[in-house]
């Protein structure tokens, strides 16, 4: 087919037994068309700047297919809530295959809402706008802010009706991962006792992603390590910058931490530990701060998948080196975020007492902390000003201050508020993708102006930069949109 000439497209997933997946052809919407096109990800990915149109269109949109590159269906299981559901699989996304990036890099791309496959259940095997607008933009919020996270390449509406609380549009999205490997496909293979298969699939991602786990006396042992590894870093990032994302089944979560599947996810406005975004999660399981519990179980349910090939010792050490790993590196994110390189050990102290005055004045956390990256060119009043305790929080920022005099630069000098603020500055974003900002963007899109979508992705591929022209965007909620509980139907 022509377009094949236009893109090189590869499977290694449906080279794997059948076990593995069901071949599934897409099942076309009516009149797509595209709503955004991530030209600087199609770069990379030797893909046209412009969203194509003609064949590729056809392709990326699920019209067409390739004659030699056959489109599937992943299976995989998952604990959901805590409980362990085998009939678990692509619903409603399909891997189209696979692209290689310009410096040689392998990528999944996968196309959700494409149609029923054999994993969709009681499902329509669709997606709506809503939700598409939603995983697209936070997806690419996260890359801007350099969280490890999936991409998303373009998204595409249509005029297919699809049913959930009320009639919506039915959409698409082209999600790009290095993996679409998740902890349940570790999970389906033990559980139905497949041992060949559960052997093949570690070796495959050690081939694939970590061959140098196969130098290691035990390369599963070493396989299960990066795993840990991976994930407590995604959950440092999470748990810096506020983000919850509201349904960490273990059919969620990357064998390579990477966030993964945007459901109901929500950034913090107000420092609230126990915030709720999934309105489905009456007991607060996915609670902002049970992330790194959570993360932990389950990694001891892929710890408990992965039995039969690791010895229960190394499972068990990796496992108890997840919380210090994931401590170590979010007090690093933090001292960053605070300005401080040097590593004291009251530091803790300083960290634990600002933690607890925002959640006690509902302060919001981004706005503070970019308001503390701002000291060299505002008043501590400013800072103040957003608690209604100020003399709590002058007594913290005297305390903070005066921690910051401590630091030096490599030269051994004093370092400057302008340095400190300046580093600062490039890592707590002015811009975070709120729950209010994405919704006003819907709610536009549902009537067809896809004007605030775009704005949006443009705005948040540069979150730490000051973008004057975009001020408003860096605006606290309104009462409406604060604690927004997302519903999980999409
Ligand atoms: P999620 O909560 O989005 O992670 O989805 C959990 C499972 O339900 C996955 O196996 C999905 O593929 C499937 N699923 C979710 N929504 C749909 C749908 N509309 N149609 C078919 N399957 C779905
Ligand atoms: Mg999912």
């Amino acid at each position: 087919m022509s377009f094949l000439t236009s893109i090189f497209l590869t499977n290694r997933f449906a080279e794997l037994p059948r076990a593995f997946f069901t071949p599934v052809l897409p099942q076309p919407l009516t009149n797509t068309r595209w709503v955004a096109w991530n030209s600087a990800l199609a770069i990379q990915l030797s893909l046209p700047e412009q969203s194509p149109q003609g064949d590729l269109k056809d392709f990326l949109a699920g019209e067409m297919v390739s004659d030699s590159v056959p489109s599937l269906a992943m299976k995989y299981a998952g604990h959901q809530f805590g409980v362990y559901n085998p009939d678990l699989g692509d619903g409603r996304g399909l891997l189209l295959g696979e692209l290689t990036s310009k410096n040689g890099q392998v990528f999944d791309l996968h196309l959700k809402g494409a149609g029923l496959t054999p994993y969709s259940r009681m499902g329509d095997g669709r997606a709506v706008l809503r939700s598409t607008i939603r995983e697209y933009l936070c997806s690419e919020a996260m890359a801007g802010l350099g969280i490890p996270t999936t991409r998303a390449l373009g998204m595409l509406t249509s005029d297919t009706p699809v049913y959930r609380e009320k009639t919506e549009q039915g959409a698409l999205l082209l999600r790009v991962a290095e993996s679409h490997i998740r902890f349940g496909h570790f999970e389906h293979f033990f559980y139905t006792n497949q041992m060949a298969e559960l052997t093949l699939l570690a070796d495959k991602v050690i081939e694939w992603y970590w061959p140098e786990c196969n130098k290691e006396p035990q390369p599963y042992a070493a396989m299960f390590e990066k795993i840990v590894d991976k994930t407590a870093q995604m959950i440092a990032y999470w748990q810096a910058y506020g983000f919850a994302h509201g349904v960490m089944n273990t059919d969620n979560m990357s064998i390579l931490g990477q966030t993964f599947d945007y459901g109901p996810f929500g950034f913090l406005d107000d420092y609230e530990p126990g915030y709720i975004c999934n309105h489905s999660d009456y007991q607060g399981r996915y609670a902002f701060d049970q992330q790194p519990r959570v993360a932990l179980w389950n990694l001891s349910a892929l710890a408990h998948a992965l039995s039969p090939l690791i010895e229960r010792g190394a499972l068990e050490s990796s496992l108890g080196q997840f919380e210090s790993k994931l401590s170590k590196l979010f007090s690093k994110l933090m001292r960053d975020k605070l300005g401080l390189h040097s590593k004291l050990d009251r530091d803790s102290q300083l960290f634990q007492s600002m933690f607890e005055l925002l959640h006690q004045n509902s302060v919001d956390y981004t706005r503070f902390m970019r308001e503390l990256s701002n000291l060299d060119q505002q008043p501590t009043s400013v800072v103040e000003d957003l608690f209604v305790d100020r003399q709590a929080a002058k007594t913290w920022l005297e305390l903070y201050l005066a921690r910051c005099d401590c630091e030096v630069n490599q030269q051994g000098e004093a370092l400057s508020a302008q340095d400190r603020c300046e580093a600062m500055r490039a890592v707590n974003p002015k811009y975070i993708l709120r729950n209010y900002l994405a919704q006003i963007a819907i709610d536009k899109a549902e009537e067809g102006d896809f004007s605030e979508v775009h704005a949006l992705a443009e705005l948040l591929k540069q979150p730490y930069a000051e973008q004057p022209e975009n001020d408003a965007y860096a605006n606290l909620p309104p009462d409406w949109g604060k604690k927004m509980e997302i519903s999980c139907s999409s």
